[in-house]
């Protein structure tokens, strides 16, 4: 018989028996399919020379995965009921510590240097909250860790904005963001039937690795994720439009707009989701040597 956390009738069992009500404002839905969590830690290609975050450990189903595969495992859980629950469920395995704490709120660089020896790659495995799917990743990427890979599941629309390209609807300034400083794929999608409660959206398991370099050269990355914001800002409204609302209206900036235009011989009436990431990069660079 399966020891682990996440058979339904186990999951219910433990939630049950500690009075457990589930926080929808919290993105719970837990993960009841052992299937699915093999294969979660198989696409982060999870190993003994691993230590390992993991973002919303919930009762621990995905948690006892990793323990049974990682190093180290550091689990971070915001909901203060499900401490005690963990203490129990992971009482068998000494190598995960759980911390609470929201995500978004911990400086992680912190968080590793205290719970990690460092001798170890560092990877984030995680059933996200789709609540908070984007400023996690946000959160993630941002922080100045060189994490191994980062596996994630989230909403398939999510995902989807994640890996789009130049065309189509889907890609966007999180679509530029991201794929320029991590290289993204989907590995799987799950099924709604996998969670309880079941979420009322389709999910997908994402990984995400870091480039050795950005995928386009630019000189100033602060100005070139400004201009891809600004860009998108109003989707149906051309570059034109949308350069004037980021830069402003006036004579001398529309001069200077129509220089670095000119230059990377993008025409002012093309929408910013046809530009590839390299054409906003060539941009970005242009605009600034036109003085804007
Ligand atoms: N890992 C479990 C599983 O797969 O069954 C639970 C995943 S559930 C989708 C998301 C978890 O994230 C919940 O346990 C929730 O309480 C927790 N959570 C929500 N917001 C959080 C935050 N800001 N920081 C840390 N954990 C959070």
């Amino acid at each position: 018989e399966d020891h682990h956390i996440a058979t339904p009738a186990r999951t219910k069992e433990i939630l049950q028996r500690h009075g457990f009500r589930f926080k929808k404002r919290l993105g719970q839905n837990f993960l009841t399919n052992p299937a699915v969590l093999k294969r979660i830690v198989e696409a982060g290609e999870v190993t003994a020379a691993d230590d390992v975050i993991e973002i919303g450990p919930g009762i621990g189903a995905l948690t006892e995965y990793l323990a049974e595969s990682a190093h180290q495992v550091l689990a971070l859980e915001i909901d203060p009921q499900l401490i005690p629950v963990l203490a129990e469920t992971m009482a068998p395995y000494p190598n995960v510590t759980v911390e609470e704490a929201d995500v978004l709120k911990v400086d992680l660089a912190t968080l590793l240097a205290e719970h990690f020896d460092g001798q170890h790659a560092v990877k984030v495995v995680a059933n996200l909250p789709y609540y908070i799917t984007t400023p996690i990743l946000m959160h993630l990427i941002e922080a100045p860790i060189d994490f191994a890979s980062i596996t994630v599941m989230m909403q398939k629309e999510v995902a989807d904005r994640l890996t789009a390209g130049p065309g189509s609807k889907d890609y966007g300034s999180l679509s530029i963001g991201v794929q320029q400083r991590m290289a993204v794929a989907i590995a799987f999608t799950v099924s709604r039937t996998a969670f309880v409660p079941a979420p009322n959206v389709d999910s997908a398991i994402v990984t995400l690795t870091k480039r050795p370099q950005p995928l386009a050269s630019v000189h100033d990355q602060a100005a070139f994720d400004r201009l891809v914001r600004g860009s998108f800002a109003a989707r149906r409204k051309t570059l034109w439009n949308n350069l004037q609302g980021l830069y402003g209206k006036d004579a001398a900036t529309k001069a200077q707009l129509t220089v670095a235009l000119k230059a990377v011989e993008i025409a002012p009436s093309a929408r910013a989701e046809t530009l590839t990431i390299e054409s906003f990069a060539k941009l970005a660079d242009a605009l600034k040597a036109a003085g804007l």
